[in-house]
């Protein structure tokens, strides 16, 4: 079994408000740098969302399975993410495997779970995502705009996540690279580049 020392590929940690444009962003990244980098799979507990399917956005486990794999040690980092019961965690099988075969991985995940994972991979790259704007409230609306925009989340959820999103904001100065994702394109070049610069060879 590989350790955290004798990898081969390395850890990317992209975290960011939801909403920002992780997953768009992260998307576009691996159609551009694909095989050499791949998406951890995360697991939760939540529900699929229309289009979601098993195995590609997350691995859906009922909260029961969710749990026996946390006792049983299968994840790298878990965590209840919206304080609702809904539990995220990646999987060591997602990340050893890819890693000794000298891919990297990218870790799409929240701020507390990056911290745990960066514990165990100090050598992982993390960058936050984040939306431009002079003021902290003309950020906190071009947050809600895009959640809107999604169409995938209730009322109730919106105002979690801009809830949680304001306190995960506050985290990005822990983070090596900071990214505004201002326009798709651009942002997928710009963080393409500080993965070149960090030693990915494409
Ligand atoms: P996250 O994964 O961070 O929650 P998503 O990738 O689902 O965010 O993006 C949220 C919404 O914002 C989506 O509707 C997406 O199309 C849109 N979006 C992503 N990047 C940008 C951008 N640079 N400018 C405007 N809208 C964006
Ligand atoms: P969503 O429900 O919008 O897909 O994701 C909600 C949040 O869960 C995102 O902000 C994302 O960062 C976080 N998340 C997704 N997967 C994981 C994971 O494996 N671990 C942790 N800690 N957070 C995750």
């Amino acid at each position: 079994m590989p350790t955290a020392t004798d990898q081969a590929g390395r850890l990317v940690i992209i975290s960011g408000p939801s909403g920002v444009g992780k997953s768009t962003i992260v998307s576009g990244l691996i159609e551009r740098l694909a095989p050499k980098i791949r998406l951890s799979v995360s697991a939760t507990t939540r529900d699929p969302r229309p289009g979601e399917v098993d195995g590609q956005q997350y691995h859906f486990l009922s909260p029961q399975d969710f749990a026996a794999r946390r006792e049983a040690g299968d994840f790298l980092e878990c965590m209840e993410v919206f304080g609702r019961g809904h539990w995220y965690g990646t999987l060591f099988d997602e990340v050893r495997p890819s890693l000794a075969a000298g891919q990297w991985v990218i870790l799409e995940i929240d701020v507390d779970g990056a911290r745990k994972a960066r514990e165990q991979f100090p050598q992982a790259v993390t960058i936050f995502l984040t939306v431009g704007g002079n003021s902290v409230e003309e950020r906190d609306q071009e947050l809600e705009r895009r959640l809107r925009s999604r169409k995938t989340d209730s009322e109730e959820a919106i105002l979690r996540r801009l809830e949680v999103a304001r306190r995960e904001m506050a985290q990005a100065h822990t983070y090596k690279y900071q990214v505004v994702n201002d326009q798709i394109e651009p942002t997928i070049q710009q963080i393409a580049n500080i993965l070149t610069q960090e030693g990915l060879e494409v």
